[in-house]
């Protein structure tokens, strides 16, 4: 109850809750009670989180930010939200998000943005802004998100928190409302490393009922953290180092590389040639999936319906028309231009060649060094309404953490000091496929 009170106090000037569960959190708190007095506690039994609301929760609101869903309550549990409730953690609501998971700013939910809790006139990122909002507001001490392009590391690096987006594969996207199923990918965000690997164990594991979902054995995501950096061996892409990174951010990034350094690590200079393909290769991919799951919203079985139609393809327009936002609908459009008959060789056969060359960079930089480094975004937060009108320059901003996604790497998001403006700025960590335990290590010692 009291970390309830917390939140109804802090919400309305946050707004990092779209909804607040209070009667599923305090039943589920009085089975935690009794599972402990039992002797029967699970390993997060009374784990106060919150789900981003994009998270399918059985009997609770699931929006995704969005007018078109607005009145949608799932009658199943995602996977992640299953193993999480299994292993004792107790839910207090659902998280504000971009609609869609479509934004870097929180900005296109239709519950209005959340704020970034460091100073309020800013955004706190996106698309897990809420998320973020919550644990560093210390309204919960972790929370779910979920990254396509960066959306579980840019808010945690512009709200002072750790997330990690786990290699693609690693968490079950069942019950994950899509955006672009290529790239999405769950993942925990809390204060701490240490805390991410204990969500990370709950929310990892093979589903059948994602195709793909990978097959592996269950790991301790935990098992390195205290393992020292000595011999470690940091790859730097100067690609990540060029012009476009502001200055403080910078500065604050080379303070984290030393101190690494002094833990033992060496750093090497690398290159990842086709960073500057990433962001066009994104917009094309990630929109052309976009325009294929989203059709499944038409008013029809559940969703936004609109009150006033002719005839059925009316019915469909007007519902889609009315119930999706701004930015949402210039995703489909885009999307499903790439995607059409004379566009299709030109713009997606070639984007995913792009993607390709991608990977290959990865691949090449990482038989260099053991985990790359860089920073998550260009800037710390800004103020909010900044970009708005201009979707090509808030899509620019996502230039460090889109192309992670395009390989399906795992990485994440840890502190790195502050700005000029005594702002939070996160150190990205890249790691090869599977590597999360050893991200989380360098991580827990650099905290
Ligand atoms: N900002 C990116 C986009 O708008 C990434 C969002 C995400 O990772 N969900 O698509």
């Amino acid at each position: 109850t009291d970390q309830l009170a917390r939140i109804e106090a802090a919400n309305p000037a946050l707004n990092a809750f779209i909804t607040v569960d209070r009667e599923g959190a305090l039943a589920a708190a009085d089975r935690a009670d009794a599972a402990l007095a039992a002797g029967q506690a699970a390993p997060l039994t009374g784990l106060p989180i919150a789900h981003k609301d994009l998270f399918c929760t059985e009997g609770v609101l699931t929006t995704c930010g969005s007018k078109m869903l607005s009145n949608f309550v799932s009658p199943y549990d995602a996977h992640v939200v299953s193993q999480l409730k299994a292993a004792g953690a107790v839910s207090l609501g659902k998280t504000n998000m971009d609609e869609f998971a479509m934004g870097s700013t929180n900005e296109s939910s239709c519950f209005g943005p959340a704020r970034n809790p460091w100073d309020t006139t800013r955004v706190p990122g996106g698309s897990s802004g809420g998320s973020a909002v919550a644990v560093a507001a210390g309204l919960v001490p972790a929370a779910t998100g979920s990254d396509t392009g960066g959306s579980i590391r840019q808010p945690a690096g512009l709200c002072g928190i750790t997330g990690i987006k786990p290699t693609y594969g690693v968490v079950s996207r069942y019950g994950m409302i899509a955006y672009a199923s290529s790239l999405d990918q769950g993942g925990p965000m809390a204060r701490t490393a240490e805390d991410c690997a204990l969500m990370l164990n709950h929310m990892a594991g093979f589903d059948p009922r994602d195709s793909t979902s990978l097959e592996r054995d269950r790991e301790d995501y935990a098992r390195d953290l205290a393992r020292p950096l000595a011999g470690l061996k940091i790859g730097l892409p100067k690609e990540y180092f060029g012009e476009g990174l502001a200055a403080d951010v910078r500065a604050a990034i080379e303070n984290a590389l030393a101190e690494l350094r002094r833990l033992g690590a060496t750093t090497v200079e690398i290159s990842l040639p086709n960073t500057h393909l990433a962001i066009p290769a994104y917009y094309v991919i990630a929109p052309a999936e976009a325009s294929s799951n989203l059709s499944r919203f038409d008013g029809v079985r559940y969703g936004h319906r609109a009150s006033e139609y002719g005839d059925l393809a009316e019915m469909y327009a007007r519902s889609r028309a009315e119930g999706f936002g701004a930015e949402t609908q210039r995703r489909i459009l885009v999307g499903t231009y790439v995607l059409s008959h004379g566009y299709y060789d030109a713009y997606y056969i070639k984007a995913q060649q792009l993607r390709r060359l991608i990977a290959e960079d990865f691949k090449q930089a990482l038989s260099q060094c053991d985990v790359i480094a860089g920073p998550v975004a260009p800037t710390a937060a800004w103020g909010i309404g900044q970009m708005a009108d201009d979707p090509v320059q808030m899509y620019l901003a996502d230039i460090y953490t889109i192309a992670v996604n395009l390989a399906g790497l795992p990485a994440l998001s840890t502190p790195a000091g502050f700005s000029a403006d005594k702002l939070p700025v996160g150190l990205q960590l890249i790691g090869n496929y599977f590597g999360e335990a050893r991200l989380l290590n360098v991580a827990h010692q650099l905290q």
